[in-house]
C-alpha cells in the first residue's frame, strides 16, 4: 500500500459517500443560483505515479454546497447543466477556480502537480467559447503545462475532426489533453486517432470488476496495452481496494485515481497531503 489513507480521509469518503448523488434534477435556476450565491465548491483528487508512489496530479471535481452544509456531487448537477448550456458559465468556474489554485499551489513552494479539469463538449461548441477558456487560463497566472484538460467520450458521436479543430487553440498554449472514461465511449478509437491526447483514463467500470467474484484482468490488460501501444499514459479511474491497485500494478498501468489512495479532498487538505507524499 503507496499511502495509509489517514482518518480524515475515510472521514471524507464516508462524506463523499453520503451526498445526495440521485437527487431529483435541480431546477434550472437553481443552477443558476447556486453559482451566483457561490455554492459550488472544486474538490481535488490525487492522481498517484505506480511506480514511485508519488502524486503527480489532481483532478478537480465540482461539488455543490447545500442549504444545511451537505455537499452534492456532480451527478445531479452536470447533465441538467449540459443540457440547459449553464454547463458553460459552470465550467468558466471550475476552469478559473483550479488555474487559481495551481497557480496558488505552485507559489506556495508545493511540488508540481499537473491539475486536471473536466470539460464537456457542449463548452466548446462555439469559438466564443474556446477563446474565454483560453483567456481564462492565459489570465490565471499558471503555466499552462501544469493544466489538463478531460475529455469524455460521450454516447453523442461528435465528429472528431470537429472537436480536435476546437480543441487546438487550448492544445496550443501547452495544456494537455487527457480521455475521460475510456471504454464508455461511442467513437473511442477515431478520437484517440485524431486528437492529440498524451492520457487515457480508464473508466471505473472495468476497474470494479478486477478482483473478488469477477476476474475482468484480460479486457483490462488489453485497454493497457493499446494505450501504452499508442505510446498514451494509462491511469486507472476508481481503485478502491489492494487487490485492484495489485493488479493494475502487475499489468503495468501508470497512473491510478481512488479511494485507496484518497477521494477528492478540498484545497487546503490536498496541499498538506501533497507535502506529505513528497517528504516520505
Ligand atoms: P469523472 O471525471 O470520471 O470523475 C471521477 C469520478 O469518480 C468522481 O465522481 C470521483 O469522485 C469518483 N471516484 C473517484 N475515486 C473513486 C473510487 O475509488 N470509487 C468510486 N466509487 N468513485 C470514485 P464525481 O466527483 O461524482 O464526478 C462525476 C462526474 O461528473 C465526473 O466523472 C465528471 O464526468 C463530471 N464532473 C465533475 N466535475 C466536473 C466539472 O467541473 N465539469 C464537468 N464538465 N464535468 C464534471
Ligand atoms: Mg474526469
Ligand atoms: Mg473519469
Ligand atoms: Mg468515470
Amino acid at each position: 500500500r503507496l499511502a495509509q489513507a489517514d482518518e480524515a480521509a475515510f472521514g471524507i469518503v464516508a462524506a463523499e459517500a453520503g451526498a445526495t448523488a440521485n437527487h431529483p434534477l435541480m431546477e434550472l435556476e437553481d443552477l443558476e443560483l447556486a453559482l451566483k450565491k457561490g455554492q459550488l465548491r472544486l474538490h481535488y483528487q490525487p492522481q498517484i505515479e505506480v511506480s514511485t508512489g508519488r502524486v503527480i496530479g489532481v483532478e478537480a471535481l465540482v461539488r455543490l454546497a447545500g442549504e444545511s452544509g451537505n455537499l452534492e456531487l456532480p451527478g445531479s448537477i452536470i447533465p441538467a447543466a449540459e443540457a440547459s448550456g449553464t454547463i458553460t458559465r459552470i465550467g468558466e468556474w471550475v476552469l478559473e477556480t483550479a488555474c487559481a489554485q495551481a497557480a496558488d499551489w505552485a507559489n506556495q513552494g508545493l511540488p508540481p502537480v499537473r491539475c486536471a479539469v473536466n470539460l464537456s463538449l457542449a463548452q466548446v461548441q462555439h469559438e466564443s467559447q474556446v477563446e474565454r477558456i483560453v483567456e481564462i487560463i492565459t489570465d490565471s497566472g499558471v503555466s499552462p503545462g501544469q493544466i489538463e484538460i478531460e475529455l469524455t467520450e460521450t454516447s453523442d458521436p461528435s465528429d472528431p475532426d470537429e472537436v480536435s479543430q476546437r480543441l487546438k487553440p487550448i492544445l496550443d498554449l501547452g495544456v494537455s489533453l487527457a480521455l475521460d472514461d475510456l471504454g464508455t465511449g461511442y467513437a473511442t478509437l477515431s478520437l484517440l486517432r485524431r486528437l492529440p491526447v498524451e492520457k487515457v483514463k480508464i473508466d471505473r467500470s472495468f476497474v470494479s470488476g478486477l478482483g473478488a467474484a469477477h476476474n475482468r484482468m484480460e479486457g483490462l490488460r488489453a485497454i493497457v496495452e493499446m494505450g501504452q501501444g499508442l505510446g498514451l499514459t494509462v491511469l486507472a479511474e476508481g481503485v478502491e481496494r489492494a487487490e485492484q491497485y495489485d493488479t493494475l500494478r502487475a499489468l503495468g498501468c501508470d497512473s491510478y485515481q481512488g479511494y485507496y489512495f484518497s477521494p477528492a479532498l478540498p484545497a487546503a487538505e490536498l496541499a498538506t497531503l501533497i507535502a506529505r507524499n513528497a517528504s516520505h
